[in-house]
């Protein structure tokens, strides 16, 4: 469904992504590990549009994104109104649940919908408290986000980027800023959406939740993908120094 192909991207002096080839398929979950600063918050920005990659191509079910073809037979990006509604495909969920302060937990899912697909509003609350019924939000959709717990916001969080109906669903450290306690409950959510047959691709330190969930783990290190496996082989029998180096820091 979603491939990266080539990705490079280099910060100043930097080369964060040193070529990668990544993809997802449909209805498989992918659990992306790595050290901190190996760059998979930035493959996961580039794979969501939300920035452009100095070499290297996105596709959608086959399709390039973030990019149209000039008639000079090359490409050009794509102006950011076309890109907006590119990224409606692809969802993306952050360690930081950045809701809207200001509005309460039924405005914040409605106004992706209303907002960035146009949908009447009365349409736009049914599928939203839909929505956070399903993450079982839906007792609290009068409430703000500062009356909620992280794991309550980052429910809401995923509820508005499901509203929108996208293909695949990327996480960036989902469960990173919260209170251990809090932790499960999301991942909860997150699981039932997999068994439900969603497209994911998840950026997580909880192997036991990797282990459980993903069709395929991967590492990133340095800007490239050292190893992927399923999960069995990735945690029991990984093939790499590296892997093992890693995995033994994690427990
Ligand atoms: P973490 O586990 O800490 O979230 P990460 O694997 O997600 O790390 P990235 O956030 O992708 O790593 O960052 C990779 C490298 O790119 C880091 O060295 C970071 O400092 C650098 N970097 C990321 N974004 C930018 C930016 N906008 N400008 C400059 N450097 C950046
Ligand atoms: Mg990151």
């Amino acid at each position: 469904v979603l491939e990266a192909v080539g990705l490079h991207r280099t910060y100043g002096q930097t080369e964060v992504l040193k070529g990668v080839d990544f993809s997802v398929d449909k209805g498989q979950v992918k659990a992306l590990l790595g050290p901190s600063g190996s760059g998979k918050s930035t493959i996961l920005r580039l794979m969501a549009l939300l920035e452009h990659p100095d070499s290297g191509d996105i596709l959608l079910n086959g399709k390039q994104l973030g990019v149209t073809s000039t008639s000079d037979g090359r490409s050009r990006r794509l102006p950011e109104r076309k890109l907006a509604v590119q990224r409606r495909d692809i969802g993306m969920v952050f360690q930081r649940f950045n809701l809207f302060a200001h509005l309460d937990v039924l405005h914040n899912v409605t106004l992706a919908l209303t907002e960035v697909s146009g949908i009447r509003k009365a349409a736009a609350v049914d599928q939203a408290t839909a929505m956070l019924e399903r993450v079982g939000m839906a007792d609290r959709l009068h409430h703000y986000p500062g009356e909620l717990s992280g794991g309550q916001q980052q429910r809401v969080a995923i509820a508005r980027a499901l509203v929108l109906n996208p293909t695949v669903m990327l996480f960036d450290e989902p469960t990173s800023a919260l209170d251990p306690e809090l932790v499960g409950e999301v991942l909860e959510v997150m699981e039932a959406l997999a068994d439900s047959g969603m497209t994911m691709v998840v950026v997580t330190h909880e192997a036991r939740f990797a282990r459980r969930v993903a069709d395929e783990v991967m590492l990133f290190d340095s800007g490239t993908i050292v190893e992927v496996a399923p999960p069995e082989e990735f945690f029991d029998n990984p093939q790499h120094d590296r892997t093992r180096q890693f995995l033994a820091k994690l427990h």
